[in-house]
């Protein structure tokens, strides 16, 4: 059964009495969207602040094939794991980009029998929160060329104008553009382009921020262009920053939803996991954490990105301590940094499965020693693997002394976790998190860069041309202390996706570097990045279709 139809078939509890019964989440307190999905108020969760948190559970992984090695399948379906095992467990993920469901197949909500539902809500427009950042985003836009129409007041060069438009669309024909043609009328002719959603630094704020007031603030010192003599001009000068708070207070409140199993999950907040941090927002995350006793979250991409950014960016900035990690491997990946190519991953393969077992042992390394947390390691189980293999693993990591679970929550749902949930539980009450940064706010930006290459991807250096290392050298006096946000292949611990495995004293180039001044992270550019994707040639829209009957088929 493909995931679409496994969701189509489970019978959803109404939402409201559901969160209640897990949560004890009063009904009034919650903001139906429809009988299964709900946003929680923001003066609730207010009422709860001195309750204690729960246990931080952060679900991170090797570095991926192309097809994603399951770190959300395996976030749903440990919580549905631990629920089973009598904990009260709730799950924390991103919002899905809606794009990316017409391009290539695959989604974000999990997978088999460890997905949460609605899932074609969640994948499509879900509560709306995505349209509010779009055109939160787009308000800024309209705001710049209107003022630079309008007299242009602040001396806003129109040639360094760097806010961009943003649509949730895979579509490259956006990439860049002309704006304001036609005659006086229409404003200033200059060059623009349009990102997707995920990619808008609106998005990292509102991730980021843990109140409407911070919220605000943060949009105000988004800076949006710059004057013929160099000066930044923020949102604040356009007085864009309250209205566009406007557009957001709905979307602000996190939403709840529910996993195949009736656990609860809360899905918020989707920054792109390379110009930005790549983790759901930090009031879902708080909200979760005084709400249950386990909140099992999930950070973008590998661990040498996902779990890096989670840590140096989020629970820097908002306070939160992580209790231990789960890092997830698949035979099939390990085998292909061992050498296998794409198309043979199915086939046993011991050889290439033992050589490529150093990209784990990395991670782990990285996790355990630089970042401090205790950790597990799930081997998301795939049908083709056998069991020769997963013997060799944990035969293999045994030296490591970390325990190495086999989960098979895709094929089983939450009954399939239970002894990774048993691992995660006995291995947060045993060993206690030495929870820490990679760099301290004080290191120089270059140095935090130089820190990050070094000690979590093995890098022997890192080198950038003089335009590059001037830039770094001029938001150093302004920014210095902000944290760096690294955006890479997710391929390989190095800038080049094509080497696998754990290369050692490789050089990190860094090609350029953006300030986020409202998220407040300046972000380094090491590969190319691309903030509008395009839709392959044989698009998944080509597949995606409606009944007579209402029922979708082809998402997934
Ligand atoms: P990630 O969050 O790491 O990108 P996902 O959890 O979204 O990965 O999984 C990527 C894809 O792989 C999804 O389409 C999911 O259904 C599929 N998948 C995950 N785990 C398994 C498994 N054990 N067997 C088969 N397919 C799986
Ligand atoms: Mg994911």
């Amino acid at each position: 059964m493909t995931d679409i139809e496994i969701a189509q078939q489970a019978t959803m509890e109404r939402i409201l009495p559901l969160a209640h019964e897990k949560l004890g989440i009063p009904e009034e307190s919650l903001i139906p969207h429809g009988h299964y999905k709900a946003k929680v108020s923001l003066d609730y969760l207010e009422t709860l602040k001195d309750k204690p948190d729960g246990k931080l559970i952060l679900v991170t992984a090797i570095s991926p094939t192309p097809a994603g090695e399951g770190k959300t399948t395996t976030s749903v379906g440990l919580t549905d794991g631990l629920n089973k095992i009598g904990k009260k467990a709730t799950v924390c993920l991103r919002e899905p980009s809606l794009g990316p469901c017409f391009g290539m197949k695959g989604g974000a909500a999990g997978g088999g029998y460890a997905q949460v539902v609605p899932m074609e809500d969640i994948n499509l427009h879900f509560t709306g929160d995505f349209h509010a950042i779009g055109l939160a985003n787009n308000l800024l836009a309209a705001l710049v060329d209107n003022h630079i129409h309008h007299g242009n007041a602040l001396g806003i060069d129109q040639r360094k104008v760097s806010w961009r438009r943003v649509v949730d669309m895979n579509d490259r024909a956006l990439r860049e553009i002309t704006v304001c043609l036609g005659g006086a009328a229409n404003g200033f002719p200059r060059t623009d382009g349009f990102d997707i959603v995920v990619a808008s630094e609106v998005m990292a704020i509102f991730c980021l921020s843990t109140s409407l007031d911070e919220l605000k603030e943060r949009l105000g010192n988004i800076i949006v262009g710059h004057t013929r003599d160099n000066q930044p001009v923020r949102a604040r000068a356009l007085n864009a920053h309250g209205a566009m708070t406007v557009l957001l207070k709905d979307a602000f409140q996190p939403n709840i939803v529910q996993t195949l199993e009736g656990n609860m999950a809360f899905i918020h907040g989707g920054p792109f996991a390379n110009i930005a941090h790549g983790c759901n927002s930090v009031v879902a995350t708080k909200a979760a954490l005084k709400l249950s006793d386990y909140v099992v979250t999930e950070a973008g991409f590998g661990a040498d990105l996902g779990a890096e950014k989670f840590i140096d960016i989020k629970c820097r900035k908002s306070g939160l301590k992580p209790d231990a990690a789960v890092v997830v491997a698949t035979i099939k990946a390990l085998k292909y940094h061992g050498g296998a190519e794409l198309p043979t991953l199915k086939e046993e393969n011991l050889e290439a499965l033992e050589k490529g077992l150093v990209n784990l042992e990395k991670h782990v390394s990285n996790v355990r020693e630089k970042f401090g947390l205790p950790c597990v390691v799930a081997i998301n189980h795939f049908a083709f693997d056998t069991d020769a293999e997963i013997e060799l693993v944990k035969r293999k990591m045994a030296h490591l002394d970390v325990k190495i679970v086999l989960a098979e929550h895709w094929a089983k749902g939450g009954e399939g976790a239970e002894d990774l949930a048993r691992a995660v539980v006995q291995t947060i009450e045993e060993v206690p998190a030495d929870f820490r940064f990679i760099y301290d706010d004080e290191t120089p930006l270059w140095d935090k860069m130089k820190q990050v290459a070094r000690e979590v991807y093995g890098a022997s250096d890192i080198v950038a041309d003089t335009k590059v290392r001037s830039k770094i050298k001029k938001l150093q006096a302004d920014y210095g202390n902000y944290p760096i946000c690294v955006a890479k292949t997710q391929y390989s611990f190095s800038t080049d996706a094509k080497l696998l495995g754990a290369p050692k004293d490789h050089v990190v180039k860094i090609r350029e570097v953006r300030l986020s001044a409202g998220a407040e992270f300046v972000v380094m550019i090491c590969g190319d990045i691309m903030t509008m994707p395009g839709l392959p040639k044989v698009p998944a829209a080509d597949r995606i279709d409606i009944g007579s009957d209402g029922k979708v088929v082809g998402l997934f």
